[in-house]
């Protein structure tokens, strides 16, 4: 039986009781195929003996945009009878007022791999990201945690984290899944019209091009930028906008000339008010 609690403050006593190894999937819920992928992985990785703990909130203090905090998709019910099916053994569904105290102070605040992408055009997105991410971590305890390389830059920051708080914490990733025609699954897909949820094949479209362009010889990050650009706004509808697209070195998220080691060509685009981000990461061969 999955064990749903909400309470910020008994929760660490809860938990304690859950056997190790102990693993951790923080998710704000809306869940899809994307997340049940990683409630499977932390099956898998917590085994028999272990426990799968999924915690199900949407963060206020990582939202830039009001208007997209209030509209974010909350299916609370469905999401813990998906829980429940997919062997989770604690569902972790704290109040926001519970969860941050009226006069809370403290955030977490990262100076390098936060700089662009996401980190550049949503202000404090992710110091609330972090923010959460090391509470979960506090109150939760879990010996591995489990995220999604669709956010790249998150994963990035998570386990640079990590690496520099000394948490005892083992963070694992999985691909983005995608939905037959190639668009990342996202709690956000929902709130887009037809229309525009038909448009969004080429976004994927647009990344594996790029990548494509790439394993035929172009190293040029101008080149392979501007292309993808070009590709992505052809024939786009006139409420979509790109955010940001960027091709930086995968590893420490700075900018660079030409793809001579691994890379990522991330974006985030708007369809109207709906906010997508994807990415590919490009490897050049090391033969070329
Ligand atoms: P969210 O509920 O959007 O905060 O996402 C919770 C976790 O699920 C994060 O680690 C995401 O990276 C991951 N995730 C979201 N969408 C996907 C996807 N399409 N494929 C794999 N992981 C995903």
């Amino acid at each position: 039986m999955m064990i749903r609690h909400a309470n910020v403050n008994t929760v660490h006593d809860l938990v304690a009781q859950l056997p190790q190894p102990r693993v951790l999937v923080p998710t704000m819920g809306a869940l899809h195929e994307g997340h049940l992928a990683l409630l499977r992985r932390a099956r898998k990785l917590a085994g028999n003996q272990g426990s799968v703990v999924v915690s199900i909130f949407v963060n206020p203090i990582q939202f830039d945009r009001a208007a997209d905090l209030l509209a974010y998709p909350r299916t609370l019910e469905r999401d813990l009878e998906l829980c429940e099916a997919a062997g989770v053994d604690f569902a972790f569904l704290p109040e926001k007022e519970d969860f941050y105290r009226a006069d809370h102070s403290v955030l977490v605040t990262e100076n390098s791999l936060s700089q662009r992408l996401c980190g550049a055009t949503r202000p404090g997105h992710f110091d609330g990201v972090l923010t959460v991410v090391l509470k979960l971590f506090a109150l939760l305890q879990p010996k591995i945690a489990v995220f999604g390389e669709k956010d790249y830059q998150q994963l990035a920051l998570v386990r640079r984290m990590v690496r520099d708080l000394n948490l005892p914490v083992t963070v694992e990733s999985l691909p983005t899944v995608r939905a037959r025609d190639g668009l990342a699954l996202s709690s956000r897909n929902a709130r887009l019209s037809e229309a525009d949820r038909s448009d969004a094949v080429r976004l994927h479209a647009a990344l594996q091009t790029a990548k494509n362009f790439m394993l035929q010889g172009e190293k040029n990050v101008a080149e392979i930028v501007e292309k993808t650009r070009n590709l992505l706004l052809k024939n786009a509808p006139a409420n979509f906008t790109i955010d940001y697209l960027d091709l930086l070195d995968s590893e420490n998220l700075q900018p660079i000339e030409n793809v001579e080691k691994p890379a990522v060509l991330a974006m985030a685009c708007y369809y109207g008010e709906v906010r997508l981000i994807d990415n590919v990461v490009l490897r050049p061969s090391p033969f070329k």
